[in-house]
């Protein structure tokens, strides 16, 4: 296997140049070298192809056929070598960069911002012309930590979960208000509420109490959920803790975490079975 030898991009980038410019003394100005030196690259050039590149006509630079298919594929290798140098360097430089100018200088920025958006597409430009002082400012402002830049994904992203949240809220809302309401109806009285046929014959309540540890007994509607504490304020009915806590529960009490209630369509029939 032979060992290839490597091009000098430095010299295909001369070749192109001298071709552009006509001549290798325009080319050797042009790129700050001396004529020798470019000479010298070109000798190697055509060295390492094993082929000659240049022919003579009077004063003017002209290429071979070989000559022109190096300068094909020299100036190919060149682009793709600046592409990955823009791509890697340039281009893929994204961000935000803020630019304060008084008005004075204002009017150079439309091309050198342009020129730039172009080298740097990826890069937002804000721009504040201002007063010296609004510009002070603004600059003690930045310097102040201030929040990271956030992807497209993300902003999609926490817009959802904000929606997400607030229909969650807003259900959570309807649910709070709809128990209140079916609370602020009920009567409590076992067997439901004044939709429901199902009452207990001898008005007792569906409240089922539980003496906690403390020996305080809180009570819970087994129809509406409603709680009731001793320190309740009074009810849609006008009723404090102590009248219900009067009144007869069908279910008894329970202690300890053991609660225990009742049918009230089995005790309606047991009463009736007791009753008859
Ligand atoms: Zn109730």
């Amino acid at each position: 296997m032979s060992v290839r030898i490597n091009l000098d991009l430095d010299t295909l980038r001369t070749l192109s140049v001298a071709h552009d410019l006509g001549s290798l003394a325009r080319a050797a100005e042009q790129l700050g070298r001396t004529p020798s030196a470019i000479s010298l690259q070109m000798k190697r050039l055509q060295d390492d192809l094993g082929a000659s590149l240049f022919r003579k006509n009077g004063r003017k630079l002209v290429l071979t056929e070989g000559g022109v298919v190096a300068l094909d594929y020299a100036r190919r290798i060149l682009n793709l070598h600046d592409q990955l140098l823009d791509t890697m360097q340039g281009a893929s430089m994204a961000g935000q960069i803020r630019i304060g100018c008084t008005q004075d200088f204002a009017s150079v920025l439309p091309s050198v911002l342009s020129h730039f958006s172009s080298l740097y597409p990826r890069m937002q430009v804000e721009l504040r012309i201002e007063g010296n002082a609004a510009l002070a400012a603004a600059i003690i402002k930045t310097t102040e930590p201030r929040e990271a830049l956030k992807t497209k994904e993300q902003i999609a992203r926490e817009a959802n979960d904000a929606l997400f949240d607030a229909n969650a809220k807003e259900l959570r809302k309807r649910q709070r208000e709809n128990l209140r309401f079916n609370q602020d109806r009920c009567d409590h009285i076992a067997g439901g509420s004044d939709l429901s046929e199902q009452r207990d014959v001898h008005g007792r309540t569906s409240i089922v109490w539980h003496r906690t540890d403390a020996q305080i007994d809180v009570g819970v509607c087994t129809t509406c959920d409603r709680h009731f504490h001793p320190e309740d304020a009074l009810d849609a009915q006008g009723h404090d803790y102590t009248y219900w806590r009067r009144k007869p529960s069908f279910n008894k009490l329970s202690t300890a975490g053991f609660r225990q209630f009742m049918n009230p369509l089995k005790a309606q029939h047991d009463s009736y079975l007791r009753d008859s």
